[in-house]
């Protein structure tokens, strides 16, 4: 409990914007906070804290904080001793102007500040309002303290778990690069320990993070200083980690295409724990488009790394990002993006309209697109992955596969769902006598597949899995995404 004479703070929630580097920042600070002796809300209103980890990515992420904060200013009268805080993205970019604005905001900190909360937290109840949004190189940013008793209660068998940071791929569009800093890469031992200590805690499948995953240790190898930095080729990483005992599977996001090398396409044919599954953002299929973006492949080359990953992994599900509506995009332009979405046979996409940000390249280019046209363009990339998706899914009915169990469907009515080796969704029908599978968040579940829908995949579990009343206990982590 943080407290001074008069005023304590016991609970807290964070709301949560963005990628799953974000998701992972709040997991983090959820944690910092537990070991502050702060409890997690299920709401902002059982809340003495708030806190916002914001987006920056497109300008309707950041507009949603500017809405939010306005809407917050009742929820503070309603308890002025309540604090509230900004972190994320737009906090990096646009620092104590936020402070500024809005006056019932307590304090803002940067992407590269997590570890100072607590104390902010303590400052705020002083009555001071403060902003820490400092860049650091250093690599103290990384340590955080165990996963708190607290944490570990919510857990569903999955893990995120930084690998690197930052971005110095300067894509022309794209924000990131300002607001995560320069890429800095975490020594392989501490990524090892990190990963022993969750498998040891009960987690079956970690996923790697970095704004360029793929891009791990590259500055230190091309010098030489592999050794030195304690980082090693990211190929080399994945197969350190698929031999620590207990970890079922391992993913990464998100790759850039121009780093994957022979030797992480070998990982993908040889490393029995490494999913079958490459999310690998591609934004255009057009090579004018994709120079303009400065993305440095071409569609060719695009599509050569997804043959070569075919043939490595055969089933091997591809999913990926896209823009449309970039600056100068003609209908030619974006028929090459469609072209090539159904050459790839993408599994599954998010797909976005362009959307300025300032202080990137691509604000300055000439010819942006009509709203309304590049609103039909992404609607009709949606129609097409639409199709595509629900083609593979019919393709997978009838296979017997592995579920990761994550905990109640959307579908309700005590159904339980979970993700299969591919990241596909599935969602576990009740047996025959009504009663919900027997199987509880972080199991893994062989389950026959039985029914493809657009959004997931229906199955059962095989015969020898037992069915029973439902045991399923799942955490409620008061995130929101
Ligand atoms: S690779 Fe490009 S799109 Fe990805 S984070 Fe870096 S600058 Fe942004």
């Amino acid at each position: 409990m943080i407290s001074r004479a008069r005023e304590t703070l016991e609970t807290f929630h964070i709301r949560t914007y963005g990628c799953q580097m974000n998701v992972h920042d709040s997991d983090k600070l959820a944690n910092l906070l537990y070991h502050s002796g702060l409890e997690a809300a299920p709401g902002p209103d059982q809340a003495d804290v708030l806190v916002i980890n914001t987006c920056s990515i497109r300008d309707k992420a950041e507009n949603q904080l500017y809405s939010d904060l306005g809407a917050l200013r009742d929820w503070k009268e309603a308890a002025p001793a309540r604090v509230i805080g900004v972190g994320g993205c737009v906090a990096q970019q646009v620092g104590d102007s936020l402070l500024k604005r809005f006056p019932h905001l307590d304090f803002v900190f940067g992407t590269h500040n997590l570890r100072q909360v607590p104390s902010m937290l303590q400052a705020a109840l002083a009555g001071q309002r403060a902003s820490e949004t400092g860049e650091s190189r250093s690599l103290e940013r990384f340590d955080m303290p165990e996963l708190h008793p607290g944490m570990r209660a919510q857990g569903d068998g999955r893990a995120f778990v930084t690998v690197m940071e930052g971005c110095d791929m300067f894509c022309s569009f794209c924000i990131v690069p300002r607001t995560r800093g320069r890429e800095i890469s975490r020594p392989a031992a501490m990524i090892l320990e990190e990963a022993r200590s969750l498998a040891a805690s009960g987690v079956r499948e970690i996923t790697l993070l970095g704004q360029t995953v793929n891009a791990y240790g590259r500055h230190a190898e091309r010098r030489g200083r592999g050794t030195e930095s304690g980082t090693m080729a990211f190929a080399s990483l994945l197969a350190e980690l698929d031999a620590v005992p207990g970890l079922e599977r391992i993913r990464y996001t998100s790759p850039h295409p121009i780093f994957f090398d022979e030797a992480l396409i070998r990982a993908h044919a040889e490393l029995e724990h490494l999913c079958p599954h490459v999310h690998l953002p591609l934004q255009s299929g057009s090579n004018s488009v994709l120079e303009a973006m400065r993305r440095r492949y071409s569609r060719e080359e695009y599509l050569d790394i997804t043959r070569a990953l075919r043939q490595a992994v055969p089933d091997l599900a591809i999913t990926t990002d896209l823009i449309v509506g970039f600056p100068g995009e003609t209908d030619s332009d974006f028929s090459d993006t469609l072209d090539l979405v159904r050459q790839v046979g993408f599994v599954d996409s998010f797909s976005f309209k362009y959307s300025p940000r300032p202080e990137t390249a691509a604000i300055e280019l000439p010819n942006a697109a009509d709203s309304s046209e590049a609103q039909s363009r992404l609607e009709a990339l949606q129609v097409l992955q639409r199709e595509l998706t629900l083609e593979h899914h019919r393709s997978r009915v009838g296979q017997r596969v592995e579920v990761l169990i994550q905990g109640e469907s959307r579908r309700g009515k005590g159904q339980l769902c979970g993700r299969d080796p591919h990241h596909r969704l599935v969602n576990l029908a009740p047996g025959e006598s009504g009663a919900a599978p027997a199987a509880r968040a972080g199991d893994i579940k062989t389950v026959d597949l039985v029914e493809a829908t657009p959004h997931s995949l229906i199955g059962v579990l095989a015969p020898g899995e037992a069915q029973a009343e439902s045991v399923l206990q799942v955490g409620s982590l008061a995130l929101e995404v």
